[in-house]
C-alpha cells in the first residue's frame, strides 16, 4: 500500500499544479512539502510557479531545514515545515497557500472559529488564527506554534493559511475545506448572519470521526468551534 518515493514526488507536483489552477497560489506563491522515512523533508524550492513546477525543480532538506540535493534554492518559509513535523509526529505532508477567501478572513483578523458545515467540524474541528510574521523568519513559525498540536489548519493573519495530515492529499483536501467553509461563511454573513449548529450536534460529529477514517487533532473547545448556545459579540 505504500508508495515509492517517485509516486510520492508526483503526488506532490500533481497537489502544486492544483494549488495554481485552483487560484491560491499567484505568482510563485505557495510551499508543499512531503517527510519521507529518515526524517528527509522533499519540498518546493523558492521561486518558481506552483503551475508549471515538475518533479525536476523538488529539492531535499534535512529535518532542520537544510538543503541535502536539488539544483534550486529552498523557501524560506521551510522554517514553518521543519516546525509542523518536530511537533507532530503523525503528519507527513503541508501545504501552504494564499486561498483568496481564506486569506480575505486572515486580513480581516478573523479566524473561521463556527460550527457551520459538518464536513467541516468532522475534518477540522475549527480554524485558528496565528498572529502575523514575517514570512520567511522565524516570527512566522512563533505565531503559529500555540495551535499546531491542536489543529490540522491554521489561518496567518495578513498572510494565507496552511494545512497538513497524513500524506499530501489529506493535506491539500483540508486546504480545501478551509476555503470552502471561508466562502460558505461569508456568503452567509452577506445573506444576514451565519448561524452556527447546537453544541449537540457539534458534539455527535466529532464522535463521529471513526467512522469517516479522519485523524484529527482538533477537540471540542470553548468557542472553537463556537456553537448555537455560546454567546457572542460579533453576531453579525
Ligand atoms: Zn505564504
Amino acid at each position: 500500500m505504500g508508495k515509492t518515493d517517485q509516486e510520492l514526488r508526483e503526488d506532490l507536483i500533481r497537489v502544486c499544479h492544483s494549488i495554481y489552477q485552483k487560484g491560491w497560489a499567484a505568482a510563485n506563491d505557495g510551499n508543499v512539502s512531503i517527510r519521507f522515512p529518515g526524517d528527509h523533508i522533499l519540498c518546493t524550492p523558492t521561486g518558481i510557479s506552483k503551475g508549471f513546477i515538475t518533479v525536476e525543480d523538488l529539492i531535499v532538506c534535512d529535518c532542520d531545514g537544510n538543503k541535502l540535493r536539488g539544483e534550486r534554492d529552498r523557501t524560506s518559509e521551510i522554517l514553518m515545515h521543519v516546525m509542523i513535523y518536530s511537533l507532530r509526529p503523525d503528519v507527513h505532508a503541508i501545504v501552504h497557500a494564499h486561498p483568496p477567501v481564506a486569506t480575505g478572513f486572515a486580513v480581516a483578523g478573523r479566524s473561521l472559529d463556527k460550527a457551520l458545515l459538518p464536513e467541516a467540524i468532522v475534518n477540522l474541528g475549527a480554524v485558528p488564527l496565528a498572529s502575523y510574521g514575517s514570512p520567511g523568519t522565524p516570527a512566522l513559525s512563533e505565531g503559529m506554534r500555540p495551535f499546531v498540536s491542536e489543529y490540522d489548519a491554521i489561518l496567518l493573519e495578513n498572510h494565507g493559511c496552511t494545512s497538513y495530515g497524513r500524506d499530501v492529499w489529506e493535506a491539500f483536501f483540508r486546504m480545501e475545506t478551509v476555503e470552502h467553509l471561508a466562502r460558505v461563511t461569508f456568503v452567509a454573513e452577506m445573506l444576514g448572519g451565519a448561524k452556527p449548529l447546537p453544541r449537540a450536534e457539534v458534539e455527535k460529529l466529532f464522535a463521529a470521526r471513526p467512522r469517516y477514517n479522519v485523524n484529527s487533532a482538533s477537540c471540542m473547545r470553548p468557542g472553537m468551534p463556537l456553537v448555537a448556545e455560546d454567546p457572542t459579540d460579533t453576531d453579525l
